[in-house]
């Protein structure tokens, strides 16, 4: 199967690659075309999964579809963003057609829970990597940014912490467990569903946000450094769901704290806005606060510090000496 055969079978021909709004040109000519709406502003971000780094060499392709996907419009949902598009660009030791297959049905089977549209992409062989474009549309000067934080909000997470983090020694196999706590983590890590709806609700309402994608204390430092406030996460108000405290005990708020990959939005807000936001998306919870200072800090339930475990991944962290181990 040659290039172009490979691009029309498995991307051109997918469900995710027909005609949709905002999409006035997809696969198959040089450019795609978008067309966002009069006064609204394009969002893109761009993410690359590398086999062995992001994700496990050999997993399942219709989860790896589906996650691959998933991180990437979460990018779009932290800013307040309406998905319109994406790019895929694949590289692939070889043209397997199993594995194709089921990469497009998972991809398939993301998009058309986003509303986004696959619109373009490269195909080249070499070690498995993907890397993905979404593009989406905000209306002019309301995208949610990680700028504004105040002293005096509060802040959310928009679900439970932790559960990526819980399902990773199952996905590495490191572990093995069965049982509805088992697949509710595994559910969680491969299919994360990006809070599009919440990101386009806070739009105008919070001062500050971003998908928590590397554990929620680095992130909450983003917000931190990018509004020049500081961000009090209090300990015993972290959202667990029941199935990580299942598996985990005791290292469930550590998977909380520090864990990558939960793809919840953590956001700032007015307590003004407190009602209608518990109104609206019962699963969101406040965790703390914004105080004049900086950086982030941990504490417990009678406002004492703690010393935070360690913080969440970095790339090239080793090579720079920012980690110890
Ligand atoms: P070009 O040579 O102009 O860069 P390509 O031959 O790489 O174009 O691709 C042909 C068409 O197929 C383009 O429209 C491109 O966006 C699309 N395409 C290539 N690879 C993929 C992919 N993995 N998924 C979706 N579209 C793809
Ligand atoms: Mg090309």
């Amino acid at each position: 199967m040659g290039e172009f055969e490979l691009i029309r079978r498995y991307f051109a021909a997918a469900p995710c690659a027909q005609a949709a709004a905002g999409i006035v040109l997809g696969i198959g000519d040089d450019c795609a075309l978008l067309q966002p709406a009069p006064g609204m502003q394009l969002a893109l971000s761009t993410d690359t999964l590398v086999a062995g780094v992001h994700f496990p060499q050999s997993c399942d392709s219709f989860l790896l579809g589906q996650r691959a996907l998933a991180v990437s419009v979460s990018d779009l949902a932290a800013m307040g963003a309406v998905p319109l598009g994406f790019t895929l660009a694949l590289t692939l030791p070889d043209a397997e057609p199993a594995w194709l297959e089921g990469f497009a049905r998972g991809l398939s089977q993301m998009a058309q829970s986003c509303a986004i549209a696959l619109v373009g992409g490269d195909t080249t062989r070499g070690p498995l990597s993907l890397t993905l474009t979404v593009f989406g549309q905000v209306p002019a000067g309301q995208a949610l940014t990680r700028g504004g934080a105040r002293p005096g909000d509060l802040l959310c997470v928009g679900g439970s912490l932790g559960d990526g983090a819980g399902a990773l020694p199952l996905v590495l196999g490191e572990q093995r467990a069965e049982g509805e706590a088992a697949d509710y983590l595994l559910q969680r890590y491969w299919a994360p569903q990006p809070q599009l709806a919440l990101g386009q609700w806070l739009r105008g309402r919070a001062t500050a946000a971003l998908d928590i994608s590397d554990g929620l204390l680095a992130d909450c430092g983003h917000i931190a450094t990018a509004s020049g406030a500081c961000l009090q996460v209090e300990l015993p108000r972290l959202p667990l769901s029941p199935a990580l405290q299942a598996l985990v005990g005791e290292r469930a708020r550590d998977c909380a704290l520090a864990g990558g990959d939960d793809y919840r939005l953590a956001f700032t807000l007015a307590a003004e806005h407190l009602p209608a936001l518990q109104a609206q998306w019962p699963e969101a919870v406040v965790i703390g606060r914004v105080v004049a200072g900086q950086g982030v800090q941990l504490l417990d339930g009678q406002g004492h510090l703690l010393e935070p475990p360690r913080a969440g991944y970095q790339h090239f962290a080793q090579d720079l000496g920012l980690h110890g181990d």
